[in-house]
Formats: C-alpha cells, structure tokens, sequence
C-alpha cells in the first residue's frame, strides 16, 4: 500500500474514511435502503455504480447491492469485495472515470443519509481475549482465583444473542432485571450499567458443518470488522453469571458501528505478537501470528454537556488472536455463516487509561471516574451517551472505523 492514491475527492488527512479504506455499509434516503462505501464525507452508492456498470467483471443475475443488508455481497467472496475496492481506488483517483462523472448521483453527503445494520446477524459469539482484562475483571469476582486454569490455552468466550444487536446511533434502555442483594434477590433497574469497548470481526464465508477450519487459513473465513460495544448490566451479571455465564445481563442490547472496514484495508496495520506461554495445543498453534495495531478510545457524554474521553487503548495487545479464535470455534465442527459476528471482548491494557470498561476503570464501582466539572461517573446514568472510535495510522495513511455511539434512556415503560 502506498500513498500514491491522489483523490478528485477532497478527504480531510484525519478522516477515517480515506482512499485506503473504502469500508461497505448499508445506508438509506428516500431512495430506499442500500449498499455504499463511505468516502470522506460522502457514500459512494454502489447499487446506482452497479446499475451504470462500473463492476463489468462481475455478472450478477441481480444486483447484490440493492439489498437491505450486505450478506449476498459478502458471500461473493473476498476477490468481490477487493475488487470493487480496486475499481472505487482508481475511480476516485482519476478525473475521468465514471465515477467523477456522475458524481452527482453517486456520491451522496453522509450527513443526508441514514445508516443501518449492515448484515443479518445469524450468531455472534464473545471472547474473552484481553489478558489485562480477564485479569483484572477475575480479581473483581474472584479474588483468590482471578484467571481460570483454561484461560492460557484456549480463547475462551460465550455464544451471545444475534437478535438484540442494534447499529451505531439507536439508544438502549436501561435494563430491569433480577439483582442478588444476600438472601434474595430483587427485581429492578440495574444500578450499574456499563460499555464494553470491543472488536467485532464479521465472517465472510461459509465453513461446513463437522469440518474445523485450520488455523492457518483461518483469516480467509473473515470479511471485515466492526468496533462492538457490549453493554452490560453489572449487578445483575453478578447474580446470574454462575454456572454457566453471562445472560440477561448482555443480551438485552449490543451495538455496532455502521461502516465495516474490510481486511484488506487493515492488511497494512498488522503487528507481531509475543510467542505464548505455556505453548497452546497444536491446532491452535499459528506461524506468523500477528494481531492488528488499532488505536480504540471512549468518551461519556452526560445529557446536555460535551463529550469527556475516559479511555484510549489499543487492540494489539490481545493474547488471542482471530484466526486462533475461528480455529478453537470450529475445532468440534461448529460450522460458521456469512454475518456471524466473533467479537474479541473487552480491550484493556495496564495502566489507568487503558479500560475498555468502567467496572475495571472504577475497581468494581469503588473509585469513580472523572468527567469534567467535577462530574463522576462510577456506571453509567440515563441520558449519557457512550461514544467509541477507532483506526489505525501509518505515516499519513488513515483507515478508521467512524464512530459507535448509543445513549442510555431511562427503563422502558412496560
Ligand atoms: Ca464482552
């Protein structure tokens, strides 16, 4: 990759959504629902670029991008979505190209738009990858036995709920729910709501049922990723998570960001990761294993006020990375769809700025943490609205995920 790309387009140098990345999302205006790749401030409507043949190698019996979700383009494989990309680079970088010529129908301002979860959603399942993370959020809930013996040698995780994941933008409910207070429980709002900063990646090909996917070619069953936030209702994850984990406490809400950022437009931001100790088991055994240097922060906005940043991490610390998770998912012969979401879990590193969540910025809710104006947060309060960001950045190349944003309102009335 280099930075020979000039685009007629003007992007602002700090834009996430440069000539490198060309992420896909589903969007709509009064034309109906459809799929765009997002340039600067603009989408690039590839149903219409499609319509005026701009991807003449592929002939489609219907045109894939006139959906309501991405799914039917994502299962025309990675060759598809690159070569779309391709054909979008040159385009922009080109003064003549069909794409500067119908510009006016094509290219659409972003903020005329709106946007819409991009996949239907068939699974998702949660990791538990961050070491800091498990460590810290261990110690919380078990003191004297903070990381599980298992931990080190598989990527652990749950399956979550596909069905209540809601894209960037659509406000949560504070959620009602049983709550252990000693001899019983009581049914109320959760009085420690919180965020968990994630990546979500986004499978883009089918595997069969009964065949584990090698870890060696495991990276090909990923299409693009997503920042993911899963939010999560602490008290009452307390009193249900035992034995079998996390449930009501997560699966009323998660959310994602609108733009999926594809692999190939990470491709350049990998980085090396430690050899692992003890030496997991063969088939989770890697060469080459890298993870991806993603720059990821989060700010609290308190109901009229501006946005305090309370976060800034990164995920290339996980200690386990994607293709160890598609390998150790399928490893039984768990098969895997196009849509499925496998997110990595909260990302946190050591030192104070770097928790993705506020049970661990906060101690279990013991030390709150600092908005401006003498403003406090230990969980969250109705009315804040939770912001995320991320990219990635190598000299002035910039390939960001936009924004992931959800504001809590106060419980639903029922
Ligand atoms: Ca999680």
């Amino acid at each position: 990759m280099s930075n020979m790309h000039q685009s007629w387009l003007p992007v602002a140098s700090d834009s996430d959504f440069s000539v490198h990345n060309l992420p896909f999302g589903i969007f709509s205006d009064l034309r109906g629902r459809r799929a765009g790749v997002a340039i600067g401030d603009f989408v690039i409507d590839l149903a219409e670029a499609y319509d005026l043949g701009m991807f003449p190698e592929y002939k489609l019996k219907e045109n894939v991008f006139r959906k309501p979700v991405l799914n039917d383009a994502i299962k025309l494989g990675r060759a598809f979505s690159r070569y779309v990309r391709t054909v979008l680079q040159n385009a922009l970088c080109n003064p003549y190209s069909s794409l500067h010529q119908h510009a006016d129908s094509l290219l659409i301002r972003m903020q005329d738009v709106q946007m819409h979860l991009p996949l239907q959603i068939g699974n998702y399942t949660d990791f538990y990858s961050s070491e800091e993370h498990a460590t810290t959020v261990g110690k919380l809930f078990r003191p004297d036995n903070p990381l599980f013996p298992n931990w080190k040698h598989m990527p652990v995780a749950y399956h979550g709920r596909a069905s209540s994941i809601v894209v960037s933008g659509t406000p949560v409910h504070r959620p009602c729910g049983q709550i252990g207070t000693g001899d019983m429980p009581v049914f109320a709002p959760t009085k420690a709501l919180d965020y968990e900063l994630e990546l979500a990646f986004v499978v883009g090909m089918d595997s069969e049922l009964g065949k584990p996917i090698p870890v060696s070619c495991a990276e090909d069953y990923i299409f693009g990723v997503l920042l993911f936030n899963d939010w999560s209702a602490r008290d009452i994850q307390r009193w249900e998570y035992q034995p079998l984990g996390p449930f009501t406490s997560k699966n009323f809400a998660s959310s994602v960001s609108s733009w999926i950022v594809t692999m190939d437009a990470l491709d350049a931001f990998r980085n090396d990761l430690a050899e692992q100790s003890p030496e997991p088991l063969p088939y989770l055994m890697h060469e080459n294993r890298c993870g991806f240097d993603i720059n990821l922060t989060i700010g609290i906005s308190p109901a009229g006020l501006e946005e305090f940043e309370v976060a800034a991490t990164n995920s290339r610390q996980l200690y386990w990375n994607i293709s160890q998770q598609v390998a150790h998912h399928t490893v039984t012969g768990c098969n895997l769809n196009v849509g499925d979401l496998l997110a990595t879990g909260t990302i946190s590193g050591s030192s104070s700025p770097e928790k993705g969540c506020l049970l661990e910025a906060t101690s279990g809710g013991k030390n709150p943490v600092s908005l401006k104006n003498g403003i406090q947060r230990t969980f969250l309060e109705d009315n804040d609205e939770v912001v995320m960001r991320g990219y990635a950045q190598k000299g002035d190349i910039r390939v960001g995920f936009g924004e992931l944003r959800g504001k809590i309102l106060p419980p639903a009335s029922r």
